[in-house]
């Protein structure tokens, strides 16, 4: 048989030119792979270790909990958690998602929360209903690369705002503002990550939170706050959510991805009530519905377990892999090298010793065996090549050293050269 004839279709269609390119829609043109997809096909071979991706580690879920909610539910109430649901999310999943937000000080009612297919759909749905192209979004420097994918499949300008290890600069943030409207273009919102940011790993301080609401409030500048991570902090009570202080002028959005199990695919907006009838609208023309049997699962898996109580497992099981990969850095990175120390999630956000790339480094660390996302794919301007984001997440303790090892290998071998 000829070589050519045993290839899969994919590799078929992608080594052949692209016959559809002159009838794509502009907004095509901002649809890239991110760095990290390109990542994970090599970065999930078993022998590299992988500090790249932000996949929660779900190992300590009590599978027979969630399974027999699961069997109970299907047994129960079958027929309507396999049939088309509400285009707003299960009534009483909304409940609960309401008593979830009550922890970061949200008194919110279920009627204002819109489920979506993670959060991941929450910021398409706000982008879609509140952005044109042309229009900006203010985001940090760096920001998640998955809403930065959003906002240029919506063909809007991504100004970055400073952070430094407090969150967003609330200086960098009143000048952004200003510039931005000086030169005559529309700021749609301000998209912000308070808690264990990813990637940068810092957390907006209290003082900072009330200083942006007052400047997004005095401003008229809407707050979109992105809130994966927040029950996942490593000591203390959770911080007060933004949208806990300013219910007219921030759109909130969880997940429970990071708190329960993201293959789900639940998550959900909090929105002043005219937006959330908007993002309704949205999601009944994307999905019709939400995933029934999704979010009836992980209504079922509320009541039947201590949620509460799990999230502390997790909380406990990354403050470990933090601890290890601090101490690993700590013991091995070289002197010009710079980190931050998280106070919860998944990353760490490492800066290079002057003079290195981390992108053009990445080869080598592949080969080295040791896998990380260059700092390039969370900025939509170029910047951060010298910086790189490390995941703690997933891999043992133990793999963790080991990767830190190696990568600290290929540092060397870098500043050598
Ligand atoms: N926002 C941030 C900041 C994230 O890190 C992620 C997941 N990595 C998401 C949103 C999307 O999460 P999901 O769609 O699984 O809820």
């Amino acid at each position: 048989m000829p070589d050519g004839s045993r290839r899969t279709p994919e590799r078929v269609a992608s080594t052949r030119l692209d016959s559809y390119v002159d009838r794509y829609a502009a907004r095509t043109k901002g649809m890239t792979a991110s760095e990290i997809r390109a990542l994970f096909a090599v970065a999930s071979r078993p022998e590299v270790v992988s500090l790249a991706g932000g996949m929660p580690n779900i190992s300590g879920l009590p599978l027979d909990v969630v399974g027999g909610a699961i069997s109970d539910l299907v047994a129960t109430n079958g027929p309507v958690a396999m049939q088309y649901g509400s285009g707003q999310g299960d009534p009483v999943l909304r409940e609960q998602i309401c008593e979830v937000m009550r922890l970061e000080g949200i008194e919110a009612h279920p009627d204002d929360v819109v489920v979506t297919v993670g959060s991941q759909q929450a910021v398409d749905l706000v982008t879609r209903v509140f952005c044109d192209p042309g229009d900006v979004v203010l985001c940090e420097a760096p920001s998640y690369v998955g809403a930065l994918g959003v906002f240029r499949a919506y063909e809007c300008d991504v100004v970055h705002v400073e952070m430094d290890a407090d969150g967003l600069v609330p200086d960098a943030l009143r000048q952004a503002i200003q510039t931005v409207r000086a030169s005559g273009r529309t700021i749609k919102f301000l998209y912000t990550i308070p808690n264990f940011h990813n990637p940068a790993g810092v957390t907006l301080s209290a003082e900072r939170r009330a200083e942006v609401l007052e400047i997004c409030r005095e401003a008229d500048v809407l707050v979109l706050e992105d809130n994966p991570y927040g029950l996942l902090g490593f000591s203390g009570e959770p911080m007060r959510a933004m949208r806990a202080d300013e219910p007219d002028g921030v759109i909130y959005l969880g997940s429970f991805s990071k708190t329960f199990a993201p293959g789900f695919r639940v998550g959900w907006a909090l929105a002043p009530h005219a937006v959330r009838e908007k993002l309704v609208l949205a999601q009944e023309s994307a999905t019709l519905c939400p995933p029934a049997f999704s979010q009836m699962a992980i209504s079922a898996y509320l009541r039947a377990h201590d949620w509460q109580g799990q999230i502390k497992q997790f909380r406990e099981m990354y403050r470990e892999r933090r601890d290890a990969m601090i101490e690993a850095l700590d013991d091995m990175m070289p002197a010009a090298a710079r980190w931050n120390v998280p106070q919860g999630g998944f990353y760490v956000w490492v800066t290079l010793p002057p003079g290195l790339d981390a992108k053009a480094m990445l080869p080598r660390a592949v080969t080295a065996r040791v896998a990380y996302v260059p700092g390039t794919a969370f900025f939509s301007d170029g910047f951060g090549s010298q910086s790189m984001r490390l995941s703690f997440c997933y891999p043992t303790p133990g793999r963790i050293r080991e990767g830190v090892r190696r990568l600290v290998g290929v540092i060397e071998e870098e500043l050598e050269l």
